[in-house]
């Protein structure tokens, strides 16, 4: 396990090594016939940001029935318990979209229309990395929702956009208001959750039943 834990700090947004303030490790123990036994590990931390001092309870899990692969890194699936925020697990983002929604994060509660701008921003990547290039953000959307790559309950999501895009392109004295941001927010989340999180867990969910399937097999000879 990694000395330094890098974390995304849910409050400033800067992307950091954490400071450790507790730790708490539950161990549950299930005996097994011939060895030793399951062990499964629930794990909550308590980070200290260095850069603004606020503090997460991060939650991560590990056990000895799952096959962990070289390179795995328990906290990449880990969770942010407190404070309760709006961020999706970026790990699983293309490289330029992750770093696109994290500038967004970044300037979450300190620059509305700069972080309107930067989860536009991360929606045309998406729309560029699934072949939609043409027009404007709204129509590419609509694009990729008849590619049946987005859902088709969308419809007016798209309305939305634009209009979150006429206020910013004409610099219209708007100030994006919390409530607007986050509202932007638990859209783009949804988008980057349908497009890019919910494939790989379905492919995770996928290994982990033929792996069960093949030890079936092998029990069954
Ligand atoms: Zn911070």
């Amino acid at each position: 396990m990694a000395e330094n834990i890098i974390l995304t700090c849910p409050h400033c947004g800067n992307k950091t090594p954490m400071k450790i303030l507790n730790k708490y490790e539950k161990v549950t123990m299930l005996p097994l016939e011939y060895d030793e036994g399951a062990h499964f590990n629930d794990i909550f931390e308590v980070f200290e940001c260095p850069v603004c001092k606020g503090f997460q309870l991060y939650y991560t899990h590990w056990n000895t029935e799952e096959a962990y692969h070289e390179g795995d890194d328990i906290y990449e699936d880990g969770r942010v318990l407190y404070p309760e925020t709006e961020m999706i697990n970026v790990f699983a983002l293309p490289r330029n979209i992750k770093s696109a929604y994290e500038s967004a994060f970044k300037v979450k509660n300190i620059d509305n229309t700069v972080c309107v701008m930067a989860l536009r921003r991360t929606l045309e990547m998406v729309c560029k990395d699934k072949g939609a290039i043409k027009g404007q953000l709204h129509q590419k959307l609509n694009q990729l929702q008849q590619q049946g790559i987005l859902p088709p309950l969308m419809g007016d999501i798209s309305k939305v956009i634009k209009e979150f895009g006429n206020m910013a392109a004409h610099g219209d004295q708007v100030n994006f208001d919390k409530y607007m941001v986050n509202s932007l927010f638990r859209f783009t989340n949804k988008i980057l959750e349908y497009v890019y999180i919910l494939p790989r867990e379905m492919k995770r969910a996928r290994q982990e039943l033929e792996e069960l399937e093949a030890l079936a097999k092998e029990t069954e000879l």
